[in-house]
């Protein structure tokens, strides 16, 4: 029997059918990290799993469901040519330079070569690291789950992100304001690097590592700023480009992230490290989502600025690089032109706008008045928006507002902005670009008190919709529904 194992026949799936790592971000060199193994997770069980992205990494189906699986991906069992690391990072947080800081509770396993290029895959909550300070290294249920589902509806909903690939619980109890239990989200990305690594070397004076890093993400993931003149500066430049794409992609969705701090900043422009986030529900410009932000710095409507404020001191950490202030501000600049075509462009598609014409900033700008004074849902709007047409009463819009003569006169400029439009290209346009499903804070807290039960199907229920998140899911309406009066309390503060 053994030997027949042995034959070129064996079947293929004997061969282990786990992750194959590589370990790219190792090869920086040991001042960048520190090596070490994960805290092993107690008894892991599964919470929630994405086979949709296990597919785009090329694992196969059945290994995500076995219970090495389960173990790889909490961090409880290492793998052949797995080097686990924390790495190091710094930044600004709330404004103030906070020093060191660096992965307290994250840990690299590798990457993964897969069709999109190569992934590396880091599970969060695994345990105390030399950049834990004074933290316990493990994440709680409760924002594990909202990281998961996070990531995998902004990808569902065409925005740049982190990914998730799964999350598992344990009953290992873990203090935050009471007692909670601990899990690990296994998130991937093609880096984790953050403006604060780039601050990191450049505040503390290591600029052969500072060119290292910077040398890095050019050839992995910026290879056309190679071509330039200043290699450096045009790395400033493109990131400014792809932040500006991620503002504009926030600011139409309705997203609050609610922590910007320098460390949360991805040097690839991806949404990362979901904490207090919140898709917004009623429209107010200076929503803020995170209950630990007192002074209101990170709200909806600062998002964009802070993004540049941000860009700016990523810009002073490039400076040893690029070594002339006006090459750097310049490359900042390009961030001021792209951000509002990119807003507006994506505003146009949520209007169904096929065409441009000189007063569509105008239309944009009255829109989000209008939303604001009456306090609309935003999620709800949009959508109904889709079935809008000059013609008919569009009672279904008009209900949302209790200002019916302001409703009224903004439907009569938007329905004279259509004249030039095809109904059916804008229904079209409209129906791909307003999601009828978003992670509201309500529906996050329904699964994750169900969760807590260790009854997994609002996880799983969320995910599926999530994933699709334009599509109409039938018999899921009550998912697509305002927020009940009891969402309104919900506090989510950085604790997690
Ligand atoms: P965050 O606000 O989650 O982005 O975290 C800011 C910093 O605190 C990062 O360096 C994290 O690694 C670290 N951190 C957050 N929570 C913990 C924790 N429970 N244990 C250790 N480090 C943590
Ligand atoms: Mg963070």
């Amino acid at each position: 029997m053994i030997a027949a194992l042995d034959t070129p026949s064996a079947p293929l799936d004997l061969a282990e059918p786990g992750p194959k790592w590589g370990n790219s971000f190792a090869r920086l060199g040991p001042g960048f990290y520190t090596e070490l193994q994960p805290t092993p997770l107690p008894s892991p069980y599964w919470v929630g799993r994405s086979q949709a992205l296990a597919r785009e990494l090329g694992l196969e189906d059945h290994w995500l469901e076995s219970a090495e699986a389960l173990e790889v991906l909490t961090g409880n069992r290492s793998t052949a040519g797995s080097r686990p690391l924390a790495s190091v990072y710094s930044g600004h947080q709330f404004g103030v330079w906070a020093g060191q800081l660096g992965d307290g509770r994250a840990i690299l396993l590798g990457d993964l070569q897969t069709p999109a290029g190569p992934q590396e895959i880091q599970i969060k909550g695994a345990g105390r690291t030399p950049y834990s300070r004074m933290g316990d290294g493990r994440a709680v249920l409760r924002s594990s789950i909202r990281e998961f589902l996070a990531s995998e509806a902004m990808h569902g909903l065409g925005i740049p992100t982190t990914r998730a690939l799964c999350v598992t619980g344990s009953d290992a109890p873990v203090r935050r304001e009471e007692i909670e239990t601990a899990a690990v989200v296994t998130r991937t990305s093609p880096s984790f690097i953050r403006f604060g690594h780039f601050e990191h070397f450049s505040y503390s004076n290591q600029h052969d590592r500072l060119k290292t890093l910077a040398d890095y993400v050019i050839d992995g993931f910026y290879p056309a700023c190679r071509e330039a003149k200043q290699p450096y500066a045009a790395l400033l430049e493109a990131v400014s480009e792809r932040t500006a794409h991620l503002m504009a992609a926030w600011q139409a969705i309705g997203f609050c992230h609610g922590v910007m701090n320098t460390d949360n900043m991805s040097i690839l422009g991806l949404t990362i490290d979901y904490g207090p986030f919140q898709f917004l529900d009623a429209f107010d410009p200076g929503h803020i989502c995170n209950h630990s932000d007192t002074q209101g710095r990170y709200a909806y409507n600062k998002q964009p600025n802070i993004a540049y404020w941000n860009l700016f001191c990523l810009g002073q950490a490039l400076l040893p690089l690029i070594e002339d202030q006006e090459q750097a501000l310049a490359a900042l600049e390009s961030y001021k032109t792209v951000f509002p075509q990119a807003l507006e462009a994506r505003m146009r598609d949520k209007l169904g706008l096929t065409d441009t014409q000189a007063g569509d900033r105008e239309l944009i700008e009255s829109t989000f008045k209008l939303l604001a004074s009456n306090k609309v849902d935003y999620t709800i709007f949009w959508r109904r928006l889709c079935g809008f047409t000059p013609q008919s009463g569009h009672e279904s819009v008009r209900d949302l507002f209790f200002d019916r003569e302001s409703f009224n006169a903004w439907a009569l400029q938007y329905s004279e902005r259509l004249a030039s439009v095809d109904q059916g290209l804008r229904a079209d346009l409209m129906l791909k670009n307003n999601p009828k499903f978003v992670l509201r804070n309500h529906l996050g807290e329904e699964a994750i008190r169900a969760a807590k039960l260790k009854d997994f199907s609002g996880v799983n229920t969320l995910l599926s919709l999530l994933q699709a998140p334009f599509d109409e899911h039938p018999g899921h309406d009550s998912f697509a529904g305002f927020p009940p009066d009891w969402a309104s309390s919900i506090e989510i503060s950085c604790s997690s």
